[in-house]
């Protein structure tokens, strides 16, 4: 029985859920607003499926001929608005986009409609490709998910599942067989952040702008992709922008790290083989034009057989370049290296419960106006400069 899994272990998947054919497991969310499994044992009929599916207890691959030496690219979108939208170089819309005009359906994470939540949703429109695409930057709500993909697979479907490398391996679990008609993707993932704390973030903001939310931007590149911008627009025509020295998201995710899921310090989907056809990043630590710098550049891990048949079928929406797997790595350690506990996330837990979270965070980063405002300068003038 799933239970068997500790609390710093379990990812959150949700496919245990999905797969238990009696309907014996639901969910509780603890005080950090990450969920776990709850069995109702007197419906439990001991069948053990959730133990084969957990992707926990066995790390489940696309195919067992997954690269262990992936081939890497440096690759963007070659329309300057969709890169804008995107998070990185727009890899995903582009692998999506022929995905969809190839007759397929996408599956991939959508904000909730207050904006306080994300879930994972199906789609076989460009609508919903607008929708899904950009990142949100804490954990979505999987559940029912790998049901409803598996009715599509079965049904000859052809299904492009965009996820969390946890969350992909799942999806292998639960299916449970090689499907030709199967194609992934997940990310470089630093580690995934507390869907609460992203609530109160936005609900903070809600008091503050005294108006409901309208849309969020994580990584927006109005000032620039390596500026980290966190745009907001409310309901009364007002707007907030902050980065990765005004924002609290993102310096308590980027910088602190201190509302990472326990199970991120463990993770074990980091290795080569990766788990999908291709993972998706950003390429930091290249030398970027400023185009590049404004609209950001994606790095294209390719995993597989079936990744660069994605990669070919998508093939003309981007601008392409083979780069090797060390200049990825020297960018972007987190391909490989895994997240540390934050020694005062306890600390941080407890206090968000009665302060505002924003205050927690400068409180416990050190940080006050004066010392971010500094920190402002440094970098406009450190810009100007590199770009003379
Ligand atoms: C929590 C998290 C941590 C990350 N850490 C790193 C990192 O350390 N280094 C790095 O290079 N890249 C990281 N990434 C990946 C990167 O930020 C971009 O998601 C990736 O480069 C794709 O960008 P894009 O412009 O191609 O696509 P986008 O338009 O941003 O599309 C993103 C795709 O990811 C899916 N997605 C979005 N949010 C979630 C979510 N919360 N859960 C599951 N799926 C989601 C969407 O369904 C969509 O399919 C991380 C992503 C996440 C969600």
């Amino acid at each position: 029985m799933i239970d068997k899994i500790s609390r710093q272990d379990c990812v959150g998947c949700k496919a245990c859920g999905d797969i238990c054919p009696v309907g014996a497991i639901t969910y509780d969310t603890d005080k950090e607003g990450f969920w776990f499994p709850k069995i109702k044992k007197d419906l439990c009929v001991g069948c053990g499926l959730c133990d084969t599916t957990c992707p926990v207890l066995e790390c489940h691959y696309a195919s067992s001929e997954n690269y262990r030496d992936p081939k890497v690219y440096k690759v963007y979108h070659k329309d300057k608005e969709i890169r804008y939208n995107s998070t990185s170089g727009a890899l995903y819309y582009g692998l999506a986009d022929a995905f969809l005009k190839n007759g397929g359906y996408i599956v991939g994470c959508v904000y909730d409609d207050d904006w306080k939540g994300a879930h994972h949703m199906i789609s076989s429109t460009c609508d919903g490709l607008k929708k899904i695409m950009r990142t949100k930057y804490f954990q979505s709500d999987t559940e029912g998910i790998y049901k409803q993909v598996k009715n599509l697979l079965d049904s000859g479907k052809k299904v492009l599942f965009c996820g969390a490398p946890c969350q992909v391996s799942a999806l292998y679990g639960y299916v449970g067989k090689e499907y030709e008609n199967l194609y992934t993707l997940d990310f470089i993932c630093l580690g995934i952040n507390s869907p609460l704390v992203f609530r109160k973030f936005i609900e903070e903001l809600e008091k503050k702008y005294n108006s409901e939310v309208t849309e969020v931007h994580l990584k927006n590149k109005s000032r620039g992709w390596p500026n980290l911008g966190t745009m907001v627009r409310f309901q009364n025509g007002r707007k907030y922008y902050g980065n990765k020295i005004t924002d609290p998201w993102v310096n308590s995710y980027v910088s602190m790290r201190i509302h990472i899921r326990r199970s991120c310090a463990n993770c074990r989907y980091k290795s080569f083989p990766r788990i999908a056809d291709i993972s998706m990043g950003d390429f930091w630590g290249l030398k970027y034009t400023a185009e590049e710098e404004k609209y950001g550049v994606s790095v294209a891990l390719v995993n597989s057989r079936k990744g660069e048949e994605l990669l070919k079928n998508g093939a003309d929406n981007f601008v392409m370049e083979e780069r090797t797997l060390g200049e990825a790595i020297k960018g972007n350690p987190m391909i490989e290296g895994r997240v540390k506990i934050h020694s005062g996330r306890e600390e941080f837990f407890k206090r968000i419960e009665d302060e505002p979270f924003s205050k927690v965070v400068w409180s416990m980063k050190g940080s006050n106006k004066s010392k971010r405002l500094m920190e402002t300068i440094k970098s406009s003038v450190k810009t100007v400069i590199k770009r003379r």
